[in-house]
Order: C-alpha cells, then structure tokens, then sequence
C-alpha cells in the first residue's frame, strides 16, 4: 500500500515535471523567458533546422552585497561586475550562477557571522549578464530570514532568471527545475549542507535544500528521466582548502552514478580540482566570481564551459577569472583552453564531518 501511494506521488510529480519545462530561449536575453509552470516555448522556428550542440556557461560564487553593493551603490552601475567579461558570458546559451546572498529589501537581519541582502537593484546587473539560472541553496540566502529569501526568488523569477535549490518547502527546494534550451532538455538540482542548517526548507516552512545524501541520490534518480542532462550544484566543502574532502569525492561519484552528469561545486571561495569520472564530469569549487574576499587565492575563479551535442554533454573547459579591485571578473591572461585543476591522488579526509 505504502509503495503504491509512493509511485503515485512520484508519477503525478513526473507529470507535473513534463509539463513545467521553462523554454528559454537560446542567445537571447533571459527576460524574454516565461515564468515557471507556463507551455515550453520551441526557440527554433518552422523548417529551421534545430541546433545540434549547445553551450552552457557556470561561474562560481556571486556576492553583491557588501562592499561591492556599496560599490556599485556609489557609482550608480549595476552591471559593472560583469562588463569586462560580458562577451564571455554572451557567448553561451545558458549561463548559471551561485548566487550567495538573498536580493531583497525586505526580512530581518540573523545577524549571522556575515549576512549579506543584495539591493533590488543589482538584478539588472544579472539580468544584463545574461544569467538564465542562479543556485540560491547556500548559507548566505537566508541570513535575512524566510521573508528575503522567497522575495529574492521571486524577484530573480520575475526577472527571468530561475532560482534553483530553494523554495517555500521542502518538496519546492528539491524539486528539480527544469529547463529547455532550444531542444535540450535540462534539469538542475542544488543543495548546500553548510551552516545554519535552520535555513533548510522543512514541510511548511521556507528554506534551502539540504544536502542529505540520501535525499539527493533520490531526487537525481528522480529527475534522470525527465531531462537530457542533469547538473547537480553542492555548497559544500571546506572554505579555502584547495583539495576536496575524501566525503565529497565519494559522495560526488555516488551522484554520478545516480545519473548526475555533471557535478558544479561551490563554497570554499578557492578554486578545487576538475575530475572526470566514468565520462562525466565534477567540478569540486569553481572559487569565486564576484566578491570582495581578500584571501590569496579569493580573487579568482574558474568558469565551466560545457558543450552539449545531439543532447549529451562531449566537453567541458575550464576558463580562468581574475577578480580586479573594482569587483569585475575579466579573464585571466592564460590560455581560454587551459587545462583543469588535477585531483590529488589521496585526497583527505572530511576534518569536520558535520561540514
Ligand atoms: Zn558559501
């Protein structure tokens, strides 16, 4: 009886799943993209041929608040972030962020270590940059409370830009979002599992997706056959360490052998190694993209520039960022092609297994 109700519940799931592909489409301003539950939209026109390969751009960690809110506060320029790496971004045709802070003028300060709230205002930066899907499952989304961070997703929704990894519940913040580029099918998961644990979503209550092992594993092989390609986004690991933990690496290869394709790890705010596992791919920590960190290793990043053809993912190249003392990515002066970050032969273990 039990596993009845429960096939039920996962079929009328997938049924909804069908039918809430956000179309977007490719090349163009994520703007034009409609809101979430609407029909799909087919970017190719009648007797057009359909593209064959697609390329879908990840940066790591975004932060406006702070002092580079304040920055572009003073300067009245919500894209400066972004100008100087625009043609990058462009050249994609779908771009994804951790965005890790809630964009909001609303809630109550937590008065977390750090609590970060993005001025509304910074949305036209992201949406002039291009960004189709932001990851907000992170330990900054809800340092303003409940009240911010669904007003931060609808703002992003409303601007085109999907939020992923967080919702009004539980079953909202795990659920896959999916979304359709021309005729690619893609579905993200995103999850963080880095304090405070009081911002996970629960039944009736708002919050992130928590990243329960078990939990995630379920909800990969959930989304597999609703999509092409399935990229699953962690907040996770240890900040500033170069090498993942020996728990990360593992879980990583369960994800994949779940039916992830592709794992995008963020967190540390250093960039960690690239690995490529039974033919797909997992970026431990892309670093950081926009932030005002003054670490060593803080002011740069990688962005992930995956291709996908005939609807499976063949390549993925790492780009190098620099972030310059006015908070602008631009690219670093090495090769675009550059090779990735290599995984140490014995990586170490977790030093807190609770992280
Ligand atoms: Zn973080």
């Amino acid at each position: 009886m039990r596993i009845k109700k429960h096939l039920v519940r996962w079929g009328f799931l997938a049924a909804v799943a069908v039918a809430s592909f956000c179309g977007l489409s490719p090349l163009t301003h994520p703007q034009s993209s409609p809101p979430p539950g609407s029909s799909t939209q087919n970017a190719v026109a009648p007797g057009v041929p359909e593209k064959r390969q697609y390329t879908l751009l990840f940066t790591g960690d975004i932060m406006l608040s702070r002092t580079v809110g304040s920055f572009m506060e003073a300067r009245k320029d919500w894209s400066l972030p972004f100008r100087l790496i625009s043609d990058t971004l462009h050249d994609a045709d779908l771009r994804y962020c951790n965005l890790e802070c809630p964009v909001s003028d609303r809630g109550r300060n937590l008065h977390h270590l750090y609590s970060f709230r993005a001025d509304p205002r910074v949305i036209d930066g992201l949406k002039a940059a291009g960004f189709n899907v932001a990851s907000q499952a992170n330990n900054h989304t809800y340092d303003w409370g409940p009240e911010a961070l669904m007003d931060s997703l609808d703002r992003l929704r409303a601007a085109g830009i999907q939020p992923v990894g967080a919702g009004q519940n539980i079953l909202a913040a795990h659920y896959p979002l999916l979304v359709k580029v021309g005729s690619l099918r893609i579905a993200f998961l995103a999850y963080v599992n880095i304090d405070p644990k009081e911002a996970a979503a629960g039944v009736d209550r708002p919050g992130v997706a928590w990243l329960d092992p078990t939990q995630a594993l379920t909800d990969i092989r959930f989304a597999r056959p609703l999509a092409d390609i399935v990229l699953v986004c962690p907040h996770w690991g240890v900040e500033y360490a170069l090498q993942p933990t020996r728990e990360q690496v593992d879980l990583a290869h369960q994800m994949i052998d779940a039916g992830a394709d592709m794992i995008v790890g963020s967190h540390p705010h250093v960039v960690q190694p690239v690995e490529k596992y039974h033919d797909r791919w997992i970026a431990y920590s892309l670093g950081n993209f926009i932030f005002d960190q003054e670490g060593p290793n803080t002011h740069r990043g990688l962005m992930l520039k995956a291709t996908v053809r005939d609807q499976h993912l063949i390549d993925v190249q790492s780009i190098p960022i620099d972030i310059n003392s006015a908070f602008q990515a631009k690219l670093a002066p090495v090769k675009a092609n550059s090779p990735h970050p290599v995984l140490a032969a014995k990586v170490p273990s977790s030093p807190d297994p609770a992280k």
